[in-house]
């Protein structure tokens, strides 16, 4: 048994989504992800680093000889907010053209990062192109997004925790927990 006195660190608040719901959640889309896409195996493109940990567990969820691939990038912004400016820093491996791609992302507040994702990958000319997010927060998305597949929809906090970071740390918190600490500077 792993200790959890790690876990109880001032800067991390509230229990957003507990670690059974959302296992039981990324088993629910990867069930559904199986029906969808039963005869054309899907490209995962998982948005690093925050999608890693949901991406490892959905790719498991999945019942079909999928592919994975991943991208990173970098918005212009704080620490805590995005600008909406994203540039590519690490960029597919693969072709898309005529792939079904399913675009795993970690959190969608504004939905810029999302936004501006969709439009460089729709113009590698895949078969399809769908985006399963785990996080979607109420209330802040500027435009319709197009999503297909949602693990939750929570409120507008920020939250750390399964993948999600401040400052490269809490990616390894097994929940996904409001974060109360300082804001860090860039
Ligand atoms: P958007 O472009 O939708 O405003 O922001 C998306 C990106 O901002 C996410 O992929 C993530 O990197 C970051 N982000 C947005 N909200 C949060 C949050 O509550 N916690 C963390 N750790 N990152 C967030």
């Amino acid at each position: 048994m792993t200790s959890d006195r790690w876990l109880h660190d001032p800067d991390l608040g509230q229990v957003v989504v507990a670690e059974d719901v959302l296992h039981k959640r990324v088993a629910e889309l990867g069930d559904e992800l199986t029906a969808d896409y039963e005869d054309r195996p899907p490209l995962l493109v998982g948005v690093l680093k925050g999608a890693f940990v949901f991406m490892s567990d959905l790719a498991r969820a999945i019942a079909l000889p999928v592919e994975v691939d991943v991208m990173a990038v970098a918005s212009y912004g704080s620490a805590t907010t995005t600008s909406g400016v994203v540039r590519i820093v690490k960029d597919l491996d693969s072709d898309l053209t005529d792939r079904h791609v399913l675009v795993v992302e970690d959190i969608v507040d504004s939905g810029l990062t999302l936004s501006y994702l969709r439009r460089s990958l729709l113009a590698r000319r895949p078969a399809s192109l769908e985006v399963c997010a785990l996080l979607v927060k109420e209330g802040r998305q500027r435009a319709k997004l197009d999503l297909k597949y949602v693990g939750f929809h929570i409120p507008p906090d920020f939250v750390v925790g399964y993948g999600l970071d401040v400052a490269e740390r809490y990616r390894n918190v097994p929940d996904i927990r409001v974060y109360q600490g300082p804001v860090p500077v860039d």
